[in-house]
């Protein structure tokens, strides 16, 4: 990477994570997929119970291979041969685990996680029950603020999503939101994560890799 641009990179990287931790949450900056799986170890103890939101990123940075291994109790939402009543099964228990890993659609340098979820279970954990959210985010999903990360996803990470879930909506046909009401919508909750309260300080950790990953 040219060493001006690494420059920008790395103050915008480093005034999110000290916003983070003004809003209770921890953030960390690593480099790869390497230091991204050493430091979920040394986050997560062998043995917990742990569960995933729907996330392209876990799988592009190995988070979902690393969970696979037998050092976790694993509850695999992904598992072949699952019905429809396992998968929910799992959401629930979900709520129940030591970490629950997702990704965030959006990061703001003022240190707040902005998503929409069509179902709803990835943000309803995201913001209660699991005792720890470790959220993986690729350099490319930092904004300047609310109104970016708004734009960002509407305009990008949810068309993308929709036509990756072969959705029948507008936007797979356009490639930008109109704010549809079709039947096949997956953006059905707008969840904006400004805070957490001093209770819960640094239940929720953000690890941003240093490279895009996801949408
Ligand atoms: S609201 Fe509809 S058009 Fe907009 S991104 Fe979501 S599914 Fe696509």
């Amino acid at each position: 990477m040219d060493k001006n641009v690494e420059w920008y990179q790395q103050n915008r990287v480093e005034k999110t994570i000290q916003n983070l931790q003004k809003n209770n949450m921890e953030g960390y900056f690593v480099q790869d997929e390497k230091e991204l799986i050493e430091k979920i170890e040394e986050l997560v103890k062998d043995g917990d119970t742990v569960s995933v939101g729907g996330s392209m990123t876990l799988f592009e940075a190995g988070v979902m291979e690393h969970l696979r291994s037998s050092r976790y109790n694993f509850l695999d939402r992904y598992k072949e041969g699952l019905t429809k009543d396992d998968i929910k099964n799992i959401y629930r228990k979900s709520f129940c685990t030591d970490t629950y890993f997702m990704s965030t659609n959006a990061l703001t340098e003022n240190g707040e996680l902005f998503n929409i979820d069509g179902n709803g279970n990835r943000v309803a954990a995201l913001i209660y029950g699991p005792d720890q959210v470790i959220i993986v985010a690729g350099i490319n999903k930092i904004v300047a603020d609310l109104e970016e990360a708004e734009s960002r996803v509407k305009n990008c990470a949810a068309p993308i999503n929709a036509k990756r879930l072969n959705k029948n909506t507008p936007c797979t046909k356009v490639g930008y939101c109109v704010d549809c009401h079709s039947d096949d919508r997956i953006c059905s909750h707008y969840v904006v994560t400004r805070r957490q309260n001093l209770g819960n300080k640094g239940r929720i950790k953000v690890i941003i890799v240093n490279k895009e990953l996801g949408y």
